[in-house]
């Protein structure tokens, strides 16, 4: 492939020698092992240099390999291959009667992309995606392909891996019976005497939205699953129309709203499958802290409110359930997830970067792997407690260093 390659908000050109597109797993086996340097670029909706080989490397797009779904309805799980995006995956699983847990926002991300930096939706009871991975398999730095299922020890740096262990050519996914999600949006909910656990343990998924510009959320968008009651909303008034997180934005492109119920993988996602956006104008950063912290953090952010006001198109207050994988932001801890959607201008918005982080300092915020953030790699290593044992994972299966580029030795060497 010849050009250069953007991610796909357009802030990061990949400064890769070559990219390739292989067709058949020997090809992409050949590749890895001519190394030196090799990274994986998924769906690219990743918004920092995570994926960038750096100029001596290479980029490999899985996007023209066969791809895999296949579905087990015994023993309810789903077999998917490495550039396989959640869109196509959750059509084909209701299909077969079947859902995953939980999704994204978006819906066109990749699963391996997705679960390698800890991506996740909203829900006190749900974990990250990669929760979901019981099984990963990965050709190495030497073209073999390792297995590593869950039990196993080294199974906690596995899914979560940054894309530093080798190619994810194939995940295999815990799934459930498929079930049904009502929508239902709320507006104007006061930060001032909040009761955030409450709220956000009121149905399966709860997200606050808010641009800062006044004080308190905008928005509360309320999935319920309709197997599980929900005791009512009393915080907030519904919404009269139809609302996009970003106020002013058409809400055409938004899952249905009102109440309808659907399947669980056309409302658990905040944007329609049908509508694939092939870039965006904005940037993200989301940081991850205690949930028992939830309120201090949001009241520490109002504090600077005028400062995040001129550069945020909306923020998003998420809770993720605790889960295992070592380089997860939730690892160990059931947390509440700060997002910030900005406006495309990294110049005006890494200064208010450093503010938010300087403001979530006291709340151990960890940033997700996959957006902008600015905090020295010192800092991040104290962040995330089992880091030093990821660091000896990448040792034992990558030795050479092939899938290591400037982001992982910014965040994980001393
Ligand atoms: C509009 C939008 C909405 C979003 N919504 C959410 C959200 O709701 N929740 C959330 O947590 N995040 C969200 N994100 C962030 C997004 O989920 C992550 O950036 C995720 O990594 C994207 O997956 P990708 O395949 O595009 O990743 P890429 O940017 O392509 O890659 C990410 C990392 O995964 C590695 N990788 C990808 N595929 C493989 C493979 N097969 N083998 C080995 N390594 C691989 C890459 O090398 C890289 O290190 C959103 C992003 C956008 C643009």
């Amino acid at each position: 492939m010849t050009g250069t390659v953007t991610n796909w908000a357009g802030n990061i050109t990949y400064a890769a020698k070559e990219v390739h597109r292989p067709h058949s797993l020997d090809a992409l086996r050949s590749l890895v092992a001519a190394g030196p340097r090799v990274r994986v670029l998924g769906s690219g909706h990743s918004f920092n240099e995570v994926a960038d080989p750096g100029p001596e490397g290479v980029l490999l797009s899985l996007d023209a390999l066969p791809p895999g779904i296949d579905v087990d309805t015994t023993a309810r799980t789903v077999r998917v291959s490495g550039g396989v995006r959640y869109a196509e995956l959750a059509r084909r699983v209701h299909a077969r009667g079947l859902a995953l847990a939980n999704m994204a926002s978006l819906p066109h991300i990749s699963v391996a992309g997705s679960v390698a930096t800890g991506t996740h939706g909203s829900g006190v009871g749900n974990a990250p995606l990669a929760a979901a991975v019981r099984e990963v398999e990965l050709i190495t730095a030497d073209g073999t392909t390792v297995s590593v299922a869950r039990g196993e020890e080294r199974f906690g740096g596995a899914v979560t891996s940054l894309g530093a262990l080798g190619v994810v050519t194939a995940l295999t996914l815990d799934l459930e019976p498929a079930f049904e999600v009502e929508q239902h949006v709320f507006t104007e909910l006061p930060l001032t005497g909040l009761d955030f656990e409450a709220v956000m343990a009121v149905a399966y998924s709860v997200s606050l939205f808010t641009d800062w510009r006044e004080p308190g959320f905008r928005q509360v968008w309320v999935k319920r699953r309709t197997d599980r009651p929900m005791p009512g909303f009393p915080w907030a008034a519904p919404a009269r129309r139809a609302l996009h997180p970003v106020p002013g934005m058409p809400a055409v492109n938004c899952t249905q709203q009102f109440g309808v119920p659907g399947p669980w993988h056309e409302r658990l996602p905040h944007f329609r499958a049908e509508f694939t956006p092939s870039s965006g104008a904005e940037l993200q950063s989301e940081y991850l802290m205690p949930r028992s912290r939830a309120v201090d953090a949001l009241h520490a952010l109002d504090a600077i409110r005028t400062v995040l006001a001129p550069v945020v198109q909306t923020c998003e207050v998420r809770t993720v359930a605790a889960d295992a994988q070592w380089l997860s932001p939730a690892y160990g801890r059931d947390s509440v997830a700060v997002h910030f959607t900005w406006v495309p201008d990294t110049a005006a918005v890494l200064p208010v970067v450093r503010r938010v982080e300087e403001a979530l300092d006291a709340f151990d915020a960890r940033p997700h792997w996959g957006k902008v953030f600015a905090l020295p790699g010192a800092v991040v290593r104290e962040r995330f407690p089992r880091l030093a044992d990821f660091r000896r994972l990448t040792r034992e299966l990558d030795p050479a260093g092939t899938f290591r580029n400037a982001f992982l030795r910014g965040v994980l060497d001393d």
